[in-house]
């Protein structure tokens, strides 16, 4: 791979870390970032060491504390957010070119991203000004309430497939309660959290407070991660990763006593019923699993068809497969991009190797697609598998690449004992015309969150999360900043007498 300078037009950020309020090149080993459509290197990121996440959790515990920050009101928070949004709304376009180049989602996709993005801050912002506290029913002679404090400082853990959506997740809610930020990027992916990490320092100036409520420490996970982690200063850390690092992470919580949000890994479920819409139902399965590269935690990666429709709707999806517009991002026509990395591709692959030598059958895609202007990305065709049983590999681990296994289901109790037969309980699709039928499967099966008729569309006034494997506690939502708090009641005295010992 020889190395070519980026393109001119992409906003790369320079090689430089936000610590402890300031713009510098971390001490710690360079990374290089590459676009995964071109295999060419974008950048060199120099991480963050263990000794500057100390720095920074140092000056971000002093930046929440600081009476600049910690004397607002909440509607004066919440200016700070809606600046933010202001800024990324301006520096859409080459946010989304940006991330478009570090993950090789398509364009069309990360301008989605960015708008959620700048969408989250201005939601936040007004969750945060109409959020309200409560009296609660006293039981004596005093008024009670319950109210929220900003915890300090939090760590804010993302991985790469997209992170400006899921850095915006978690630095409107934390900072809308109170709070100063300790984010690390993914690193594969750390430049638009960079270029992100550039809007905030320029609002927090704009606005007169202390640069250091946001730091941006790019490393990796098992260094600057796990250091956020353990660091005695953070009192709440928020993970979306896989299931395995946000059990390691959820031990070294235990022992500080820390809370922690999980949003990890799944392999949901996509069902699709006898009597549904046939031509919805194929494209919304195609949309759930293949969009992202299927690279996205709420991918509907096992497909579940009534047995009575499964030859005639899995051979109809497998012909439809195969058409999928493979491409770079910054094609418009592109439907599936290049995976983040070749070494992910590779692992993709491997899975995909190993289905076959568990005898399933490749009804379409099944290896890297052929061609020059496939051949220095990290390209994989999308592939649709059927014969094997739920409890292969395939159907059972998470893949995070575009692998679609299908399975037949002859009624409801086999149906939910097959979808729930896993260790992850993110996310489920159900396609029918049956409005009953839908009811009772969405109520049955172990998911986070349920689409019926519907895939993959997300609205940040709902709450989502995962059960079992897939995660800990809820994102989003009004209640999204009491993630970001802590509760404490009041007890106000209105007696004229003193209390019984008195006497
Ligand atoms: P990952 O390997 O678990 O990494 C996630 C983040 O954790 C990265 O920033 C990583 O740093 C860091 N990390 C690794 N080890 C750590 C440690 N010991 N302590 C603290 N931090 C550590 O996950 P990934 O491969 O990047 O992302 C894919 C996974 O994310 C999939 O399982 C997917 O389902 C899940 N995901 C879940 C959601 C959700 O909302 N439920 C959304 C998106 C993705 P490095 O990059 O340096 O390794």
């Amino acid at each position: 791979m020889t190395p070519t300078p980026p393109d001119e037009a992409l906003p790369i950020p320079p090689d430089e870390a936000l610590i402890a309020g300031a713009w510098r090149r971390g001490a710690g080993a360079p990374t290089e970032t590459v676009d995964p459509a071109t295999g060419r290197p974008l950048a060199t990121v120099h991480a963050a060491t263990v000794e500057e996440v100390a720095e920074a959790a140092e000056a971000a515990a002093r930046a929440a504390a600081d009476p600049r920050w910690r004397d607002l009101l909440p509607h004066q928070r919440a200016r700070l957010l809606t600046r933010i949004a202001e800024l990324i709304d301006a520096e859409g376009g080459r946010l989304a070119a940006l991330q478009t180049a570090d993950t090789g989602k398509a364009l069309t996709e990360t301008r989605a991203l960015v708008a959620s993005a700048a969408g989250t801050f201005r939601y936040t912002a007004a969750a945060l000004e109409t959020a309200e506290e409560a009296i609660t029913p006293a039981r004596g002679a005093y008024v009670t309430m319950s109210v929220y404090e900003p915890i300090g400082v939090v760590g804010a853990i993302n991985p790469w497939n997209s992170p400006v959506a899921s850095d915006a997740q978690k630095l409107a809610p934390a900072l809308a309660g109170g709070n100063a930020v300790l984010l690390k990027p993914a690193d594969w992916t750390p430049l638009v959290s960079l270029a992100l990490g550039r809007l905030v320092t320029r609002a927090l100036d704009e606005l007169g407070l202390p640069t250091a409520l946001l730091a941006v420490l790019p490393g990796r996970g098992s260094v600057v991660g796990d250091a956020i982690v353990r660091d005695p200063r953070v009192g709440k850390v928020s993970f979306t990763g896989g299931t395995s690092t946000g059990r390691t992470l959820a031990h070294a919580a235990a022992e500080k006593l820390m809370p922690v949000s999980l949003e990890l890994g799944g392999k949901s479920p996509t069902v699709v019923l006898a009597d549904a819409d046939v031509e919805q139902a194929l494209a919304g399965v195609m949309f759930g699993v293949f969009s992202s590269s299927g690279q996205s935690c709420i991918a509907g990666s096992r497909l579940f068809v009534a047995r009575a429709l499964y030859d005639d709707f899995v051979g109809e999806l497998a012909e439809r497969v195969r058409k999928l517009r493979v491409g770079p991002g910054t094609d418009p026509a592109t439907q599936v991009a290049p995976l983040v990395h070749h070494r992910h591709r590779d692992a993709v692959a491997a899975y995909v190797d190993l289905a076959r030598a568990e005898g399933a059958r490749v009804l379409a895609g099944g290896a890297v697609p052929e061609g020059e202007e496939y051949a220095d990305g990290a390209y994989y065709l999308p592939t649709l598998l059927d014969g094997l049983p739920n409890s292969a590999r395939v159907c059972q681990e998470e893949i995070f690449g575009p692998v679609l296994v299908a399975l037949p289901f002859d009624d409801e109790d086999d149906l939910v004992a097959q979808a729930d037969a896993s260790v992850y309980g993110l996310a489920c699709g159900i396609w029918t015309r049956d409005h009953r039928a839908a009811w009772r499967i969405a109520r049955r099966i172990d998911a986070g969150t349920v689409w019926i008729n519907t895939y993959k569309q997300f609205s940040i006034s709902t709450p989502f999360g995962g059960m079992k494997d897939s995660g800990l506690g809820r994102e989003k939502g009004r209640d999204g900043i009491r993630q970001y708090q802590r509760q404490k009641s009041l007890y106000w005295g209105t007696s004229e007498s003193p209390l019984p010992w008195a006497n």
